[in-house]
C-alpha cells in the first residue's frame, strides 16, 4: 500500500471527521473512511492520499471547498472575486458547502461528515454534504466529430486496458461509455486500476489518450476539442448530408446544377432531394453508390473513416456510381462537399460527361464557407454518472428510501460539488453531472478501486426531520468559520443556486 511522505508545506489541519474512528496503535492510525482500512504511520498518508496521520490524528488532507456568491451594496448578487472573502461565513443564503474534501464515511450507517444548516428567505435549510465512494459509476463521453472513431461496441482502451466501449453515435457526435462496475471490478486488477485512473483524470478535466479497437486514437479532455489520430478537430458538422442539402439548397440553386453532400450516414443529392425538387431543379442524372433511403438520401456510400464527411474517401468522385447520359449534359456544374465544408471540390462535366476539376467559383466558395461558419466548435463533453447507494443514503437518514422519495418529490435537491445534476427517472438516485460545471479537482479515488465524488443533498430542516435525518448532527453554517480546513471558491456562474427555494417546496 503506498504511503506518501507528507511534505514540510503540508497544512496541518485538524481531523474534522468526528464520526470516523481512529484506532491508534503506537504511532499508527487506522483509516476507516473506506473498506481498504489503511494503517497509516505518523507523517504519512494512506493509499489514496486523501487521509493522513497528522500528529497521531486521522486527517482528511484536502480542504473542504465552500463556494460563495457575493452581494453588492444594493443586495444584488455579483460573482465572487477570488481571494476577496473576509473570512465570514455568516451570509448563509450566499454560501454553499460542497462535498469536495468533506471526507467519506464507512460503514454506511455513519452520518455524513457535514450536515449544515442555514437560513434562506426565513426558512431553515439543511445541506447534507459528503464524498461518495462510487463503485457503480461511469462516464458518458460525447465527442463532437464526424471522423470515425471505431465500430459501435468496440473496446475503448487506455494504456492497453479496456476501460469502456463505443456506443451509439448522436447527431454530429461520437459517443463513448467509459468505466462502470464491470471494468472497475470484473476484470483484472490492472484493468480496474487503469479504469479508475482514466475516470479520475477525465472527471478532473485532464486529457486522456484513448485507443479504439478497429478505429482511431483520440485525446479526450472535457471542454476541449478532441484530437483524432493526432489532428485537432475544429468543427462539428452542420447536419447530416440530407440536412445540409435542406439548409443550403436555395443558395446553391442558381450557381450549381448538382450538389452532393458526402456523409458517412446520409449523403444528400440536391436535384433528387425534396429540397431540389421543390425548387424545380433539373434532374442531373448523377447516381451515387450506397443504399437509397428516400429520394436524394443515400446510406453507406462508403466505409466510415476519417476522410470526407466521416467516410474513408479522399477522392469524392469515388462515390459516384454512374452519370446517366440521358439526363446529364456537357458543361453541367457539380459541387461535392462534406458536412463541415472542410472538404469541397468543384467539377464541370466535359463532352464525354466526365467530371473535370475546376477552380471553384466565388459564389460557391462563399456557400461552402457558410457551411463552415454554421458549424459549432467541436468539443469533448464528459458526464459523470453514478448511483447514490447505501453509504450515501444511509449517511443522510436512517430510513434511506425516504431520501429517494424526497428527491423524487423535488423536496430534496441533489448537487455534485454544487453543480446541478440530472436525476434519472425510475428507481434509486442515479444522476449525471457535466464535469465542467464542477470545481477543478472535484474527484478522487480509493484503491478498491472506486471513484470518490462530492455529493450534496439540500432540503428544508422540516423535511429533513420528516425523512428521519440525523438532526442531532446538524451544525450551523457559521460554525464552519473556525475550521482550519476550509477553502472558499467563487460560485461557478451558470450553475443554479442550490439553496434557491424553488423547486424545493
Ligand atoms: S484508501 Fe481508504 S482507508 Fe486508505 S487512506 Fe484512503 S480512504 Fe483511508
Amino acid at each position: 500500500m503506498t504511503q506518501t511522505k507528507i511534505g514540510a508545506d503540508t497544512p496541518q489541519p485538524e481531523a474534522l471527521d468526528a464520526a470516523t474512528a481512529k484506532a491508534k496503535d503506537g504511532d499508527i492510525v487506522t483509516c476507516d473512511a473506506c473498506p481498504v482500512l489503511c494503517r497509516i504511520r505518523l507523517g504519512k498518508t494512506g493509499a489514496c492520499d486523501r487521509y493522513g496521520n497528522v500528529g497521531g490524528a486521522l486527517t482528511r488532507m484536502d480542504p473542504v471547498v465552500i463556494t460563495q456568491r457575493a452581494a453588492d451594496s444594493s443586495g444584488a448578487l455579483v460573482p465572487f472575486a477570488k481571494g476577496s472573502w473576509d473570512g465570514s461565513l455568516i451570509s448563509g443564503a450566499n454560501t454553499f458547502v460542497t462535498g469536495i474534501g468533506a471526507g467519506t464515511t464507512y460503514p454506511d450507517y455513519k452520518p455524513a461528515p457535514f450536515i449544515v444548516s442555514s437560513q434562506v428567505d426565513g426558512v431553515d435549510m439543511v445541506t447534507v454534504v459528503t464524498e461518495g465512494i462510487f463503485s457503480y459509476c461511469g462516464l458518458k463521453v460525447k465527442i463532437d466529430t464526424d471522423r470515425y472513431l471505431g465500430p459501435e461496441q468496440s473496446a475503448v482502451r487506455a494504456k492497453g486496458e479496456q476501460v469502456g466501449h463505443v456506443t451509439t453515435a448522436e447527431y454530429g457526435s461520437q459517443m463513448l461509455s467509459l468505466g462502470g462496475v464491470r471494468h472497475l471490478t470484473g476484470g483484472s486488477k490492472k484493468e480496474g486500476v487503469v479504469t479508475c485512473d482514466t475516470m479520475l483524470a477525465l472527471g478532473n478535466k485532464e486529457p486522456v489518450e484513448l485507443t479504439i479497437d478497429g478505429g482511431s486514437t483520440v485525446i479526450v479532455q472535457a471542454g476541449q476539442p478532441p484530437v483524432v489520430n493526432g489532428v485537432k478537430e475544429e468543427r462539428m458538422r452542420v447536419g447530416c448530408g440530407s440536412a445540409t442539402i435542406g439548409m443550403f439548397a436555395p443558395q446553391w440553386r442558381h450557381h450549381a446544377d448538382e450538389v452532393i453532400v458526402v456523409d458517412d450516414h446520409i449523403t444528400g443529392v440536391l436535384t433528387e432531394h425534396q429540397a431540389g425538387r421543390f425548387l424545380d431543379m433539373r434532374p442531373a442524372g448523377v447516381r451515387v453508390r450506397g443504399r437509397k433511403s428516400t429520394p436524394g438520401r443515400y446510406f453507406q456510400v462508403a466505409n466510415p473513416g476519417t476522410g470526407w464527411g466521416g467516410t474513408d474517401i479522399s477522392d469524392p468522385l469515388s462515390i459516384l456510381e454512374k452519370i446517366d447520359p440521358k439526363t446529364a449534359w456537357p458543361g453541367m456544374r457539380l459541387l461535392m462537399v462534406s458536412t463541415t465544408g472542410e472538404h469541397a471540390a468543384w467539377f464541370v462535366l466535359d463532352k464525354d460527361l466526365k467530371p473535370v476539376a475546376q477552380p471553384m467559383p466565388a459564389p460557391i466558395q462563399a456557400i461552402v464557407e457558410r457551411i463552415g461558419e454554421n458549424c459549432e466548435p467541436a468539443l469533448c463533453s464528459v458526464l459523470f454518472m453514478a448511483g447514490a447507494g447505501g453509504s450515501l443514503r444511509a449517511g443522510v437518514t436512517e430510513n434511506p428510501v425516504r431520501l429517494t422519495r424526497s428527491v423524487r418529490a423535488a423536496l430534496t435537491r441533489v448537487t455534485s460539488g454544487g453543480a446541478a445534476v440530472y436525476v434519472w427517472p425510475g428507481g434509486g438516485i442515479t444522476y449525471m453531472v457535466d464535469v465542467t460545471t464542477m470545481p477543478d479537482k472535484s474527484f478522487g479515488y480509493v484503491p478498491t478501486p472506486a471513484i470518490v465524488a462530492p455529493i450534496e443533498f439540500t432540503l428544508s430542516l422540516a423535511d429533513y426531520r420528516t425523512l428521519g435525518g440525523y438532526v442531532d448532527h446538524v451544525r450551523p453554517l457559521a460554525s464552519l468559520k473556525d475550521e482550519p480546513r476550509i477553502k472558499v471558491e467563487p460560485w461557478t456562474e451558470g450553475n443554479p443556486w442550490p439553496l434557491q427555494r424553488s423547486p424545493i417546496k
